[in-house]
């Protein structure tokens, strides 16, 4: 308990820190795309080398955009469009992205609960969160294997939440994505939200997948766990309040009511 609230306070603090820093870069960001955008279009084809430096300026400057929304959406300060989801809808859904994005090696399986519940979350934020989890159990399993991903009703109690730090009782819809990869030393399991945090080669990874999946879980409400030994593969539970009004979900605690344990 008092290793997973400090734990949250790092995390915490971090967002706080990162948050305001990604904030303003997105509006930086944003100037230069603009005005990138419109020296572009005034070029128009008289300066075909001009035009080539204005477009790699443009990239860079798009990628840039892409970390920042990743930072943004770990500090919990991206803006959410949330609807009513049916996570046995939404997996079948991305089955294509999703074998396109593992590759032959790795073999896709799906298993959904019968008489799930649904959910109140951002559509366009869930998918990408269970892409990212998809792409690291592709980089968890070089040699190929198999990617489970399972829906599953859940109910955490009075007693449980109260011995799990940052967990609040209620009903929730879980999805799971497994891997049959390398899994995760305890000490890579202690790091694994933080952003930038990674064990891939400089150019592979960037350590906001993983800190995209909290914050996006977090901001809805949520929790997420992960289960890995090294050797053993891993399973990432992401738990999402099941949609029970006709506009409001079930459990959305702010952080600050996670952080007092109510
Ligand atoms: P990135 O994938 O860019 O490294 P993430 O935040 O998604 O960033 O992941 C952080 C680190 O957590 C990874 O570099 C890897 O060491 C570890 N990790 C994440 N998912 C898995 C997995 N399914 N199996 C093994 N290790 C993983």
């Amino acid at each position: 308990m008092a290793e997973a609230l400090r734990q949250s306070q790092k995390m915490e603090a971090v967002g706080q820190l990162t948050g305001g820093i990604a904030h303003d870069f997105n509006n930086m960001l944003a100037v230069v795309i603009g005005s990138l955008d419109l020296l572009g279009r005034r070029l128009g084809d008289q300066d075909l080398r001009a035009k080539r430096y204005v477009d790699a300026a443009s990239e860079g400057a798009q990628r840039a955009a892409t970390l920042t929304q990743r930072l943004l959406a770990f500090s919990r300060q991206q803006p959410l469009n949330p609807e009513v989801l049916d996570p046995n809808k939404l997996v079948p859904g991305m089955s294509e992205l999703l074998r396109h994005s593992i590759g032959a090696d790795v073999r896709l399986e799906t298993v959904l609960a019968a008489g799930l519940w649904r959910t109140h979350a951002d559509r366009n934020q869930l998918e990408n969160v269970i892409l990212n989890l998809a792409v690291n159990a592709r980089d968890a399993m070089p040699e190929g294997g198999r990617l489970t991903i399972e829906t599953q009703n859940a109910h955490f109690d009075e007693r449980y939440a109260s011995s799990n730090f940052g967990v609040r009782a209620g009903h929730y819809v879980m999805i799971a994505v497994t891997d049959t990869g390398g899994g995760m030393s305890p000490e890579v399991m202690t790091k694994a939200f933080d952003p930038f945090f990674t064990t891939k080669a400089v150019g592979k990874g960037t350590g906001l997948g993983l800190s995209q999946v909290y914050g996006f879980v977090k901001q809805s409400g949520g929790h997420v766990k992960i289960y890995s030994e090294a050797g053993e593969g891993t399973t990432v539970k992401i738990y999402l309040p099941r949609f029970v009004g006709e506009e409001t979900a079930e459990a959305v605690p702010s952080f600050p009511e996670l952080l007092r344990g109510e």
